[in-house]
């Protein structure tokens, strides 16, 4: 290793970095022994299934993590967004604008109620939903907005919560990439009427599949209640007064979570410093963007990522495959919303659409160690010497 590197990066090892490693998934889950004495516990108890001791303790801890009121368990993030949609009353007729550039879940949650995404573009700077394009993509019939966290980063809350007063809309985060981050000390989670989270393996905590909505309002929390148990009157078995969902999370995902709020601080702190060597070693590579954190954000950084641009000599495309063939493991953006088949919509979202094709996330599990991450870069810096 040169010695210029070893000034930026005094805390390397110089035999590790030189060395290939092995391969370097772009995420893992953090699973320890914590995760399993709890899930034996659960099992032990006979407890499996939605009634149990870990369910009701996951969602306090999870409600006090967010500095929220509430928070609702259910057994993946995608039905955490249904039910906050159909809790807010969400339906036919109903148009929800989505970021064009997100997971496609935030646009199938909208449709799972009978209300229309529409999209509209992101920032090309922090990634996040623009809110100057969601003022254009208003209309009679906008009900209501749903910003997503995109990689860790907070949406612009408090632009998307000036218009849906001044519009009288309804706002919901999609935080399932974001546990933890902060706009203007505010966690995700908490900055709109409710909100959602996942839990699947390669979220910032896991439960295997799991996800959690959260609101301060009293009524949503009984409303998501009563809709995630079959909308079963609890004073009156087995009378249902609507259709219901059993959108339940387990026991058994349950206890991973509790032991996963043990480490769900040193996660999101290592993935900050993790984000900060990137950051250092990647700076000044010509053709690549980084990711940012604008004044008073806290990105928790979910997947680090880059965007290659026309500087840089290689396509994202070309990138994947060579940084594959040197252990490390990557993988390309989201395809924009509005270029899925279910979803092909001619409003464009030309920033997302040039994102989509050139945007690229990195290893970012905090299980990532600092030699790997120097061999990243290294790796990298190397080929935009070609
Ligand atoms: C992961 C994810 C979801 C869905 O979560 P699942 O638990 O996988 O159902 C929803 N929205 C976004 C933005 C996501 O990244």
């Amino acid at each position: 290793m040169q010695s210029t590197q070893l000034e930026l990066f005094p805390y390397l090892e110089t035999e590790e970095s030189s060395r290939p490693p092995n391969f370097i998934p772009v995420y893992e889950p953090t699973l320890g022994r914590r995760e399993e004495e709890y899930v034996l516990e659960a099992v032990r108890s006979g407890w499996i299934s939605h009634a149990g001791a870990f369910v009701g303790r996951f969602e306090q801890e999870f409600a006090d993590f967010c500095n929220v009121r509430h928070a609702i368990s259910t057994c993946n993030g995608t039905v955490a967004l249904h039910l906050a949609l159909a809790a807010l009353d969400i339906g036919p007729g109903d148009e929800v604008i989505v970021p064009a550039l997100t997971f496609v879940a935030s646009a199938n949650a909208v449709t799972y109620t009978g209300a229309t995404p529409v999209f509209a573009d992101v920032d090309p700077v922090s990634w996040v939903i623009d809110p100057v394009d969601i003022e254009r993509k208003l209309t009679p019939r906008t009900k209501a907005i749903m910003p997503v966290h995109l990689y860790g980063h907070p949406a612009p809350m408090h632009e998307i919560n000036e218009l849906a007063r001044a519009h009288n809309l309804l706002a919901i985060e999609d935080a399932a990439e974001a546990h933890g981050a902060e706009l203007s000390g505010q966690r995700a989670g908490t900055m709109s009427r409710i909100a959602s989270f996942s839990f699947m393996a390669n979220k910032i905590i896991t439960t295997g599949e799991g996800g959690m909505v959260t609101t301060d309002d009293d009524g949503l929390n009984e409303r998501c209640r009563h809709l995630r148990d079959h909308a079963m009157r609890p004073e009156k078995r087995y009378w249902h007064n609507e259709v219901g969902f059993n959108y339940r999370m387990t026991n058994l995902q349950a206890a991973v979570g509790v032991a996963q709020m043990q480490s769900i601080d040193r996660f999101i702190a290592r993935k900050r410093e993790i984000a900060a060597l990137y950051d250092d070693y990647l700076a000044d590579i010509r053709g690549l963007s980084l990711p940012v954190e604008l004044p008073d954000c806290t990105n928790v950084y979910w997947m680090y990522s880059i965007v290659v641009g026309d500087e840089f000599p290689l396509t994202r495309d070309a990138l994947i495959p060579i940084l594959r063939e040197r252990n490390i493991d990557s993988r390309p953006f989201f395809y924009p919303m509005d270029t899925l088949p279910p979803y092909l919509a001619d409003a464009p979202c030309p920033i997302s659409l040039d994102l989509s094709q050139r945007g690229l996330n990195l290893p970012s599990a905090p299980t990532l160690t600092n030699q790997q991450v120097a061999y990243i870069c290294q790796t990298l810096r190397d080929l935009a010497q070609r």
